[in-house]
């Protein structure tokens, strides 16, 4: 048991989280009544129990990541991977190119940084309308597993 720390490099763009993960709203019926109170007051008359309780859960906004859910390390956008910095939740990463995870000094490959490639992912990203002049760049996150 432990807690193992890895730092990954993408070169890419980061974005608000909120660009990519918005929020649904749902209600649930906590009633334990039998049958179960249907209420347009807040609380059940019977039990106490709320009949309408607010819950709020993710969303994601492309459904290529809807698709890979709880799959976090698999995400992709139009083909480009998709990360995450565990201490940070309010944005996401997309890259040209992502590393492998490392937890010690390592040496990657330098990927195809070629016009053609940059060109490419620029579009696509515009296309989604995600591109970032200011936040494109070299990223090093830091990802936890526990
Ligand atoms: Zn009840």
């Amino acid at each position: 048991m432990g807690t193992d720390y890895y730092a990954q490099t993408v070169i890419g763009i980061r974005v608000p989280r909120s660009k990519l993960i918005g929020e649904e709203v749902g209600y649930m019926n906590n009633c334990i009544c039998t049958p179960k109170t249907y209420s347009f007051t807040r609380y059940c008359p019977n039990c106490g129990r709320e009949t309408k309780r607010e819950v709020r859960t993710n969303k994601p906004l492309f459904q290529e990541l809807a698709d890979k859910q709880g799959y976090m390390e698999d995400m992709s956008l139009l083909g480009w991977p998709v990360r995450q910095d565990f201490s940070d939740a309010k944005h996401f990463y997309i890259g040209m190119h992502a590393s492998g995870l490392v937890n010690h000094d390592s040496r990657m490959d330098l990927p195809d940084l070629s016009e053609d490639v940059i060109h490419e992912f620029r579009s696509d990203m515009n296309s989604l309308d995600l591109w970032d002049e200011e936040n494109f760049g070299l990223w090093t996150i830091l990802l936890c597993s526990h």
